[in-house]
């Protein structure tokens, strides 16, 4: 099988004619791509078993020798290799890892996922822990939706007695798909289903030429197909995880090795750039425009509880402070988590004024008191903007900073408020420690870096004058 491109340019033929081929191509580069290559026609180039053989075997040679040296890969040697691991046990590995790099890059992973491990080794230890636990692990990796669905699958599996061996049964778990079934069941317990994530929509896009939407359910059925028919029947865990090796190392997004690919020889995506210079391998997979996130603004109040002290930010500082944090909601984004008090503003009113008329009236509702009349306000003012983006919205947080200095027990902030949300009252230390999104630290950092300007900016004013304004 040639390595090189060049041997591309020297294959024999395909069924399809160049000179149509530079037509198409020269009228538009999508449409070219379109009229060029047919899913019969990218059939027929693998063939039906001697070139799948030969792809399998070409393929699992270069991973046997490239692969990357991952810890979910040693826990997820085949038994028998002398790891001593069970096969549960390995697919406990690959289930936590494969849930990890999802939506993440895999230098990140490696250090959650070693920690992760390292305090829950087994799926009975995960069932065991609580929520809070697990988001506070997970703090940073965003898509928080991830760790809970870990969490209740863990539980789900342990209640049921056995971890699931089948990608069928597999499906079964929550938060569990069809991506990561094809994973734990293929590299785990050897069953010959395919994998299809990002890495392998690339590969096999550009390996059968397709240029239909990836995004479109049909094109997705048929990736799902086409590798399933090239899944290797006594290696599928290794052939799967060589396909997605390959999409995030050689077949790369913009920089393709097609030099170094061990598939290069049967490459349709490869065959046609070599035949007509406007025709790239990158042409593959189309490029599809992603739907603009949703525009969402937000108040965010930093409530600073500083009790029985003076009434400048100096005298706050320095002292056993308290933040409000509230937990969000148990459905919808960021479920479950904590966070400063935050209301939805709409964009025409995200002055000042507005926002903190709006979260006056959350911190009333949500606090059963009235702020203004319970306590004294020793500081309140905007810090700055934060803009943090989810993959469906666009979310810009007007942040502000309110010290308060209250007039009685502290604790009564503490009570659930009338909509069931859950507060709670937390120092400093604490801030910093618990596993709060990095939306949220980041919103906290710019606090802190305010009140070290305005700290530094108040060392500098005369003491009559600084308590004047700071009221
Ligand atoms: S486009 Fe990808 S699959 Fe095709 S030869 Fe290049 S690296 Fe290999």
């Amino acid at each position: 099988m040639a390595k090189n491109p060049k041997a591309a340019k020297n294959r024999r033929p395909t069924t399809r004619r160049p000179r149509a081929v530079a037509a198409t191509v020269t009228a538009s580069a999508s449409a070219d791509i379109e009229d060029l290559a047919s899913p019969s026609r990218c059939r027929a180039v693998v063939g039906p078993t001697t070139a799948a053989a030969e792809v399998r075997a070409e393929l699992l040679r270069w991973y046997d020798a490239n692969r990357r040296d991952l810890p979910w890969r040693r826990a997820a040697e085949p038994a028998g290799s002398g790891s001593g691991r069970g096969e549960e046990q390995r697919a406990y590995a690959v289930w936590v890892s494969e849930v990890m790099l999802q939506q993440t890059r895999v230098p990140v992973v490696v250090d959650y996922y070693s920690r992760w491990m390292a305090r829950w080794p087994t799926v009975d230890s995960l069932a065991a822990a609580t929520q809070e636990e697990v988001n506070e692990m997970w703090a940073g990796l965003g898509y928080y939706r991830r760790a809970r669905f870990l969490l209740e699958g863990a539980k789900q599996i342990v209640e049921k007695g056995e971890f699931p061996r089948t990608a069928s049964t597999l499906r079964e778990v929550r938060g569990i798909g069809d991506y990561t079934a094809g994973a734990i069941a293929s590299i785990a317990f050897n069953e010959v289903v395919p994998v299809v994530d990002g890495n392998v929509v690339r590969v096999i896009s550009r390996f059968y030429a397709i240029p239909d939407n990836p995004k479109e359910s049909s094109t997705v059925k048929r990736f799902w197909q086409l590798t399933g028919e090239l899944v290797d029947p006594s290696r599928p865990g290794d052939f799967n995880q060589a396909m997605m090796e390959l999409g995030a190392t050689l077949c790369s997004k913009t920089k393709p090795g097609c030099s170094q690919c061990p598939v290069s020889s049967h490459c349709q995506a490869l065959a046609l750039s070599s035949q007509n210079a406007s025709v790239k391998v990158t042409d593959f997979p189309r490029v599809v425009p992603k739907a603009k996130p949703r525009s969402d603004f937000a108040a965010v109040c930093v409530v600073q509880i500083s009790q029985g002290f003076g009434e400048g930010i100096a005298e706050a500082e320095g002292k056993d402070n308290l933040f409000l944090l509230i937990k969000r909601p148990e459905e919808g984004l960021l479920a479950g988590l904590w966070e400063f008090p935050s209301v939805l503003v709409n964009e025409g009113k995200t002055d000042t004024l507005n926002r903190r008329k709006e979260m006056d009236k959350y911190l009333k509702q949500l606090l059963s008191i009235d702020v203004t009349r319970r306590s004294s306000v020793i500081l309140r003012e905007d810090v700055g903007q934060y803009v943090h983006i989810f993959s469906h919205i666009r979310l810009t947080m007007f942040v502000e900073l309110m010290i308060l200095n209250l007039k009685d027990d502290g604790e009564e902030l503490c009570k659930e408020g009338p909509d069931s949300t859950k507060l709670r009252l937390i120092n400093e230390n604490a801030v910093q420690s618990m596993g709060l999104t990095s939306g949220i630290r980041k919103v906290y950092n710019m606090v802190k870096v305010f009140k070290e300007k305005r700290l530094k900016e108040q060392s500098q004013v005369p003491t009559r004058k600084r308590s004047r304004r700071l009221k």
